[in-house]
């Protein structure tokens, strides 16, 4: 930070974007908060057996239960939008939940159905995950989401074209970039394209924070203080890059009571970072769409024969 509470680059330069890319006039970076509403459903898809164990399934339910009412305040105090990406089961359960985020006037993005994985998923049954999770949301919400994220961040080199194909204007899931990119679906000319909004697990809640014994975390709980520490130093560097931060909470980890306050602290350092805009996933995919990007290729590599 400078003496003016602004983050500076070490060298007094502005890093270049990547080619074709720029943020609106006015605006250096961007900031998204979203929120990942798994619910039961994160347990429930990993690990069937944690459905005959209330202490795993009411852990996930503070989610809706308490923490969505609580982050819905603090993004309220503070006046942003936020983007949830919601499994359609999880609306299905939690319909007031749900329709408490949509009247608050955050968006409302795609989650799969039931938090499934789509590694080693056929095609079939992938589309069909897809399908019902969008269904959901338009019967509980009368949704329809520009916006999808894959449960885990897992893909399969058909996502892309799956997700593509149902109309979706972006995706939020990939690890490569600083900045939004236009992702071609697959290797072929002309093949069409998806706006990706890069995350990290780094900018994951889940790491630092969460722990059930035997199914997922270390037992290692941070304290808020020093993922505060963390987030807000990759905030102020993205922000000196030109870069999009993009952080994944989920409300039943970061919705706690010391969590949702830093939380809180951090998206207040944003809207103090001049030039930074703060805004929901679709409002940062709709501006990239709307440039002549060249779109990013991945190859599938193949492995040499040993
Ligand atoms: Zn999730």
């Amino acid at each position: 930070m400078t003496r003016s509470g602004q983050p500076a680059s070490p060298q007094g330069d502005e890093p270049p974007p990547p080619p074709g890319f720029r943020w609106p006039d006015g605006i250096r970076a961007a900031a998204t908060f979203t929120f990942d509403v798994d619910a039961e459903a994160a347990m429930l898809s990993d690990h069937p057996r944690t459905v005959d164990h209330l202490d795993v399934v009411a852990h996930q339910r503070y989610g809706p239960r308490t923490a969505v009412p609580r982050i819905l305040r603090l993004l309220d105090r503070r006046g942003i939008r936020a983007t949830f990406f919601i499994p359609g089961w999880v609306a299905e359960q939690w319909p007031a939940a749900a329709r408490s985020i949509r009247d608050a006037g955050h968006e409302i993005a795609h989650h799969g159905y039931l938090h499934e994985s789509v590694r080693g998923m056929d095609e079939a049954t992938e589309e069909q995950v897809l399908v019902r999770g969008l269904e959901a949301l338009d019967t509980v919400l009368g949704v329809r989401p520009t916006g999808y994220r894959a449960p885990n961040w897992d893909l399969n080199w058909r996502t892309p074209a799956i997700v593509a194909r149902h109309g979706f204007r972006y995706a939020s899931n990939l690890m490569d970039a600083d900045h939004p990119y236009r992702l071609a679906v697959g290797p072929e000319p002309g093949a069409a394209s998806l706006i990706e909004l890069p995350v990290h697990w780094a900018l994951d809640d889940w790491e630092p924070y969460n722990y059930l014994p035997g199914l997922t975390g270390t037992g290692v709980i941070l304290s808020p203080s020093v993922v505060l520490e963390r987030w807000t130093l990759e905030l102020e560097a993205l922000a000196v890059e030109g870069g999009l931060f993009n952080l994944t909470n989920h409300p039943f980890v970061s919705g706690r009571a010391s969590r949702a306050a830093v939380l809180e602290q951090l998206i207040e350092r944003a809207q103090a970072i001049h030039g930074l805009w703060v805004a929901t996933c679709d409002e940062i995919a709709a501006w990239t769409e709307g440039l002549d990007l060249a779109p990013v290729v991945h190859e599938r590599p193949s492995l040499p024969a040993l």
